[in-house]
C-alpha cells in the first residue's frame, strides 16, 4: 500500500498534517483477527471501536449483505418503503425497552444523537414553551457534529475553539461510585441541585447509560441511572439515552439502560448496529413524543438524510440483530467478563496503574501516566494484538466471540506495556 500517501494527504480521527503518523496496512480481517499487509496478524481488542461484534467476516452478515445488493443497493426513503427497512425496524423495537414504538433509522451514531436532541426540541415548541437547555454530565461523549459535541465535555471536546457558535448547555459533575460500589446519594447531588435550578429551561437530559465511554471509560452505579429517572419524572423532562457504545449487549445487558431498570423517552443506538458492517444508526421513541412532536407547527419531524435506511446497511443490522436474538451474545458476554475479572486486579501491582474496572465485555487499565499513542501502538503491533489507548486509558471491547487466549493474549500485552517505560510520557 502506498502508505507514504496516506500520511501525506489523508487525515485519520484527530490526525494532524503538520506532524503525520504512519498507519498501520490492514488487508482483511476474520473473526477476532486482523491481517497485516507484512503478514503479521493481530488479535482485536476493539471490536472497530464497539461495532464488529460477532467479529470480522461473519457467514451470516456476509449473506446478507451480497443477497441484498443484488436486489438494490440503495433507493430514497422519502415515500419508498423496502423491506430490509421494515425487518431491522421491527426487530430493533422488539428488542428495544417496550415503551419505544417510533423509530427513524439515520446514518451515524452523531446523526442520532442530532435526531434525539432535534425530537426534544421540537416536543418543548409543539408543547408551546421555550426549553433551549439539555443537561447532561462531565466526561460524557456524543459525538463530533455540532450539536452533539455541544454535550460531549466541554475539555475533551475542545468547546473554547468553537465559543459564539456552539450552544451552552448544563453539565452537572459525572457520577464517581463505581457499578459496584455502595450506592450514596451524594452522588447524584450536583445533578439534582442543576436540575433543581435550571428545570423550567431544560429540555431533555442526555447521557450515556452506566457507562461513560470515549469521554474517560467510566462505569458508573446503576442507582445514579434511576435516580436520573425519577427526578425527569418529577420535573416532566424528557430522559435521552444514548446506548450508541452500549447497546446490543456490551455491558451484559441487552442495552445498559437494563442494570438499572428504567426505559428512555428517546434512545440512540449505533456502532454494534449492523454487527460493524455498515454505518447506520437509530433513533427510537415513545408513542407519547413522537405524536406531540407532529402535532406541533411543523407538523411532521424536521429530519430525513439521503442515505436514510440504506438497504445495505439494513440488511446486514437485521441480520445481526437475528444473532443477538439467538442469545449467544449471554454467555460469551459472561466469559469475557469473568476473565477480566480474573486478569486485571492482578495488573494493579504495576506502579504505572492508577485503577482497573471491567463491566460485561469491557475492560480498563487507567495509568498514572498518558499514554505514548505511537509507542504503545508499536508495542502491542509487535505483541500480535490490536488495543488503541488513548490518554490515560487502555481499554479493550473484543469481539463477543473472543476465546478465552485471545483475552489473556490482549491482557498479557497490555501487561508488558505497563512494565515499559517508554510507552509512557513521563512527566
Ligand atoms: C461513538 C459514539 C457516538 C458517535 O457515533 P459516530 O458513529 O462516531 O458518529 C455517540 N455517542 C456515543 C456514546 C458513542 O460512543
Amino acid at each position: 500500500m502506498d502508505l507514504e500517501f496516506d500520511r501525506q494527504h489523508i487525515w485519520h480521527p484527530y490526525t494532524s498534517t503538520l506532524n503525520p503518523l504512519t498507519c498501520y496496512p490492514v488487508v482483511s480481517a476474520h473473526d477476532v483477527t486482523l491481517h497485516l499487509e507484512d503478514g503479521r496478524e493481530l488479535i482485536d481488542g476493539m471490536s472497530s471501536w464497539w461495532s464488529a461484534i460477532h467479529g470480522y467476516n461473519h457467514p451470516k452478515l456476509n449473506q446478507a449483505l451480497t443477497e441484498q445488493s443484488e436486489k438494490m443497493a440503495h433507493v430514497m426513503f422519502g415515500g419508498i418503503t423496502h423491506q430490509p427497512a421494515i425487518d431491522v425496524s421491527k426487530r430493533l423495537l422488539a428488542l428495544a425497552p417496550d415503551n419505544l414504538q417510533h423509530i427513524f433509522l439515520a446514518d451515524s451514531g452523531s446523526v442520532a444523537v442530532e435526531v434525539s436532541l432535534k425530537m426534544a426540541l421540537q416536543y418543548w415548541h409543539a408543547k408551546g414553551e421555550s426549553r433551549p437547555k439539555f443537561l447532561t454530565l462531565s466526561h460524557g461523549y456524543h459525538g463530533d457534529t455540532f450539536a452533539a459535541m455541544s454535550v460531549t465535555d466541554p475539555n475533551n471536546s475542545m468547546h473554547s475553539l468553537y465559543k459564539g457558535f456552539l450552544p451552552e448547555h448544563i453539565f452537572a459533575k459525572s457520577p464517581t461510585l463505581g457499578f459496584g460500589e455502595q450506592w450514596d446519594d451524594a452522588d447524584i447531588a450536583d445533578f439534582k441541585a442543576k436540575m433543581d435550578l435550571h428545570h423550567r429551561k431544560i429540555a431533555a437530559v442526555i447521557l450515556e447509560p452506566i457507562v461513560q465511554g470515549a469521554g474517560g471509560m467510566r462505569i458508573y452505579h446503576p442507582m445514579f441511572l434511576s435516580r436520573v429517572r425519577e427526578l425527569c419524572d418529577q420535573y416532566g423532562i424528557l430522559l435521552i439515552l444514548d446506548e450508541i457504545a452500549t447497546g446490543f449487549g456490551r455491558t451484559g445487558k441487552r442495552f445498559a439502560c437494563e442494570h438499572a431498570d428504567i426505559q428512555p423517552d428517546i434512545m440512540c443506538v449505533g456502532k454494534a448496529l449492523t454487527g460493524g458492517y455498515m454505518t447506520l444508526s437509530a433513533t427510537l421513541t415513545s408513542k407519547h413524543v413522537a405524536d406531540t412532536v407532529c402535532g406541533g407547527e411543523a407538523g411532521c419531524f424536521m429530519h430525513g438524510p439521503t442515505f436514510m435506511g440504506n438497504p445495505l446497511a439494513c440488511a446486514v443490522a437485521s441480520a445481526s440483530l437475528d444473532l443477538i436474538a439467538e442469545n449467544h451474545w449471554q454467555q460469551q458476554v459472561r466469559s469475557i467478563e469473568s476473565l477480566f475479572a480474573k486478569l486485571l486486579p492482578a495488573l494493579t501491582r504495576h506502579q504505572q496503574v492508577k485503577d482497573v474496572r471491567w463491566l460485561g465485555a469491557i475492560g480498563v487499565v487507567e495509568t498514572n501516566n498518558p499514554v505514548n499513542v505511537e509507542v504503545i501502538q508499536q508495542h502491542f503491533v509487535e505483541q500480535g494484538v490490536w488495543i488503541r489507548p488513548f490518554g490515560k486509558l487502555i481499554y479493550m471491547m473484543p469481539p463477543y466471540i473472543s476465546q478465552p487466549e485471545h483475552i489473556e493474549a490482549l491482557v498479557k500485552a497490555i501487561e508488558l506495556a505497563l512494565e515499559s517505560e517508554a510507552c509512557f510520557i513521563q512527566d
